[in-house]
């Protein structure tokens, strides 16, 4: 990751109390009933209606008790174990020796009702709209939005890419969470906020993060995962090639148009460096920076020549490489904080890569100076 998230600390987390007590408290054989419930949320059931063509969040809430009746007792209070034991979402990302609840494994009728439940109402609707739930929490989701924007002020890049900002206008649509532990397989975090993580756009949508599992590789084996607020290290980036885009496929060509850079992206602290795998992999960190130098590295080069050498009159450009050198790298000084601005990490691995010994047609063609004369 690019930089930690701070967790806003905040009253809506008391909704992930509601999971926890009706299943601790429907472990031994029972009717379905409010009193399932903590007292707070009975009212919350009590309002609840059926809308047109879909089972009210009581209904609901029936299905998942009868499907977990369906389980033997021993099965039942295994389940509950295994869930309390995962409330703590950064122990699962962290310990990949700790068993991770899955209730696909309990039962395939269950796993769908907690998803009906709590992933799709409880999650997808009522913590967002449900005038009862704000009432007794005394709050909403906007306000905890709020909250984590204010606590974070001073990172407005998204910390999973650092490509793109978070939407932080008031008046504007907020961003998505994103349920770290993936909401269709995970429904029981659904509404436990220590899992949701507010995310940009890009990232949170399928094909980058969507439903990517953090904590399984492709082969089903547990793997160590960033927790996006617990303090992380960052990462390293270097450029160490360059292929021209007449060497590349028609195929490149496309996707690298002014010709692919070959970017690596490595751990500072060497004992988060499965934790970095595990983030380059779900984020699709390398294909995503590449294309983004790629593409960008035109503007870096017009915010140079536009922008930073008008303001630095001290600075003249001349056919002497270790002068470029000092100018590149003043620029490159002064690109800002990564928290706060897009690209900063890639632009500065850029700009090295041009101002190092072997390149230096590159850092002659940034500057703008006539090839046939420098040599
Ligand atoms: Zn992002």
């Amino acid at each position: 990751m690019i930089y930690t998230l701070k967790y806003p600390s905040h009253p809506i987390e008391r909704v992930n109390q509601v999971v926890f007590e009706f299943l601790r408290n429907s472990i031994p054989v029972c009717a379905y009933s409010r009193n399932l419930f903590p007292e707070w949320f009975r009212d919350v059931m009590s309002n609840s209606k059926a809308q047109a063509g879909n089972k009210s969040f009581e209904d609901k809430f029936i299905d998942l008790h009868t499907e977990f009746q369906k389980l033997t007792i021993a099965n039942r209070q295994s389940l509950f174990d295994e869930f309390d034991a995962g409330l703590d979402i950064k122990s699962l990302c962290e310990e990949k020796t700790k068993a991770v609840i899955l209730s696909e494994n309990y039962a395939a009728d269950l796993h769908a009702a907690l998803k009906a439940v709590l992933k799709d109402h409880f999650y997808g609707t009522a913590l967002g709209t449900n005038k009862t739930i704000q009432d007794k929490l005394g709050t909403t989701l906007r306000n905890h939005y709020t909250n984590f924007k204010t606590l974070n002020n001073s990172g407005r890049v998204c910390p999973f890419c650092g490509l793109h900002e978070y939407a932080l206008i008031d008046g504007e649509a907020k961003d998505d969470y994103d349920h770290w532990l993936y909401k269709s397989k995970y429904p029981l975090y659904a509404v436990n906020f220590s899992n949701l993580v507010p995310m940009c756009d890009k990232c949170n949508q399928g094909g980058v993060k969507g439903t990517a599992d953090v904590l399984h590789n492709d082969d089903g084996t547990r793997r160590e995962s960033f927790y996006p607020y617990e303090s992380n290290q960052g990462v390293q980036l270097s450029v160490n090639n360059f292929s021209d885009v007449g060497s590349l496929s028609d195929e490149e060509k496309e996707k690298y148009p002014y010709g692919y850079y070959k970017l690596d992206v490595v751990e500072q602290d060497p004992t988060e460096a499965e934790k970095v795998e595990t983030w380059k992999s779900v984020f699709k960190i390398e294909t995503r920076f590449n294309s983004y130098l790629s593409s960008h590295n035109k503007q870096v080069k017009d915010d140079f020549h536009e922008d930073y050498l008008p303001d630095h009159p001290e600075f003249t450009l001349s056919n002497n490489i270790t002068t470029l050198r000092v100018i590149v790298s003043a620029f490159r000084n002064q690109l800002g904080n990564p928290r706060r601005k897009t690209g900063v990490l890639i632009n500065k691995a850029y700009l090295e890569f041009i101002c190092a010994v072997g390149n230096e047609y590159m850092l002659y063609t940034f500057c703008n100076i006539n090839l046939a004369q420098a040599i």
